[in-house]
């Protein structure tokens, strides 16, 4: 049957624009081909001291109720040596790696054997198989979204478990934290170092490989873009999504669990924390094909970056708050709490609307309205390496004229809410908000160099009509 001419225009439309992002896609994105000095010296220093960070913090939870001072005091001073330290510090246990290899086995099998159903009930929601980016070698991934109905399966679960059967104790990942730090640390290495064998011998796609020649870069920052297992099990959506971010909202509310064992209680600061890092989670998972186009799907590589970290700094560092909270119980005053709560959910807000407004604009390619009105944008063109120009759009209405990067303010503002309710007694707890701002501001000025290189002369504009990052009048 011959195609309607306008579907069949429409058709030919959009494999020319497919062609033209796989053209301009080459060469303009992903990890450096070569390695400066500065870049190496920060890589050395990660691989080293990263591990180490996040043990000094957890164990100075456990042996210096969270006092990140103590430890330091006790070492130069005399007072102990490292191997008293080492000592006091819970080993791997049979029953840690037991827990741990049944978590991520359970998860893997979420994530492979049960496809998505919530899309099939729940409006506006976005799962099943989606498609991410076009990658630098040209290819189009399929992914099956189903990151929110692993959540709601995990925490149905766990909350029968609490309530109803009783096989395990809620306060289990508490009770086992320290040696599942080693569980988790074992797993981090073993597929950071898979996904390096597995670039030099059976990459999933050769052409979207990086070597830069420095074994300590690629082994840090990937060789291949997306690994896969088969058809369907892709590294990076697996590893940075679950077992990472669905375990996130089961430690806090383990860490809630240990608070009422201990004291009888749940302060009213570990439920901020529950409710506020939970709603930023369940945005996780709704949005979860949105994330395919974010910039870790989109650009970085897949190596110990993304595979460590995932598998430990995560779910050990972004949960330092709820620790602390079983640490020292603050029962903060109402005028406290709202503030926090309201400081909590302005930078949701802001975080979630700005992702939106550019998504929706993006999406519709400007035809759209932003607070009722249609956006302002500035054409912007760039050239891809063979010399083919394309045309983009940068809109400047909606938060997206109040600052180049307010999603990212949004997330901050959220970021500092979670540590203002730990109260002001240690500074463990706002380690989140001190490293989140050394992230998104090197990462807003990471794709600033990039946009303004891809762009040129309209960067410069674009920058003119909005000439702030973060913080609009200030940075
Ligand atoms: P963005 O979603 O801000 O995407 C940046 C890209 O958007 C640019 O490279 C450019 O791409 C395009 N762009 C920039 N300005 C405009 C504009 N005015 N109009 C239209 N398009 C524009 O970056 P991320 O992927 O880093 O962040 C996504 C979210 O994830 C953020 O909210 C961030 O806070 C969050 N995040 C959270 C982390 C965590 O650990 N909790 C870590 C990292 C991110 P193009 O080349 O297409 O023009």
């Amino acid at each position: 049957m011959a195609a309607h001419p306008e579907k069949k225009l429409a058709e030919e439309r959009k494999h020319q624009n497919m062609q033209n992002n796989i053209k301009a896609s080459q060469g303009q994105w992903g990890r450096a081909w070569e390695v400066d000095w500065f870049s190496l010296a920060s890589i050395l220093f990660l691989l080293m001291f990263a591990p180490l960070i996040v043990y000094y913090f957890i164990m100075s939870c456990a042996q210096y109720q969270c006092s990140l001072t103590d430890p330091l005091l006790d070492l130069l001073t005399g007072n102990k040596h490292l191997s008293d330290i080492w000592n006091r510090t819970p080993m791997l246990t049979y029953q840690a790696a037991g827990i741990y290899c049944l978590w991520v086995t359970f998860q893997v099998f979420l994530y492979m054997f049960i496809p998505d159903f919530c899309h099939k009930f729940l409006p506006g929601y976005v799962g099943g198989v989606q498609e991410g980016a076009v990658t630098p070698a040209g290819v189009v991934n399929k992914y099956e979204i189903n990151g929110l109905q692993a959540w709601i399966i995990t925490h149905v679960l766990w909350f029968a478990n609490a309530s109803c059967f009783h096989f395990f104790s809620p306060t289990i990942i508490f009770d086992n934290w320290i040696p599942l730090l080693w569980c988790a640390n074992i797993l981090g290495y073993a597929v950071s170092t898979f996904a390096m064998i597995k670039g030099y011998f059976f990459p999933t796609n050769a052409k979207d490989c990086k070597f830069t020649g420095n074994f300590f870069y690629d082994y840090m920052m990937g060789i291949e873009f997306n690994p896969r297992i088969g058809k369907w099990f892709d590294f990076k959506l697996f590893f940075n999504g679950r077992p990472g971010i669905v375990a996130w909202t089961l430690i806090n509310l383990s860490f809630a669990a240990k608070q009422q064992e201990l004291y009888g209680e749940v302060t009213n600061s570990m439920i901020l924390v529950n409710v506020l890092q939970g709603i930023y989670v369940l945005d996780f998972f709704w949005n979860e094909a949105w994330y395919l186009k974010t910039i870790d799907i989109c650009h970085d590589h897949f190596g110990w970056y993304l595979g460590w970290g995932d598998c430990v700094w995560l779910p050990y560092l972004y949960t330092l708050q709820g620790l602390y909270l079983v640490y020292h119980p603050v029962q903060l005053c109402t005028a406290h709490a709202v503030g926090v709560l309201l400081l909590g959910l302005l930078g949701y807000y802001i975080f979630r609307t700005t992702n939106h407004q550019k998504d929706l604009f993006r999406r519709t390619n400007g035809n759209c309205r932003i607070w009722g009105k249609k956006p302002q944008h500035i054409e912007c063109s760039y050239t891809s390496v063979d010399g083919t120009k394309y045309y983009s759009k940068l809109m400047t209405s909606g938060f997206w004229g109040w600052a180049r990067h307010f999603n990212y303010t949004g997330d901050l503002m959220g970021s500092l809410a979670y540590c203002l309710a730990c109260g002001f007694e240690h500074l463990l707890p706002y380690f989140y908000i001190i490293y989140m701002t050394i992230l998104l501001t090197h990462r807003c000025i990471r794709d600033e160099h990039r946009c303004s290189s891809k762009y040129g002369k309209d960067w410069k504009r674009y920058t003119a009509a909005v000439p702030y990052r973060l913080l609009p009048g200030i940075f």
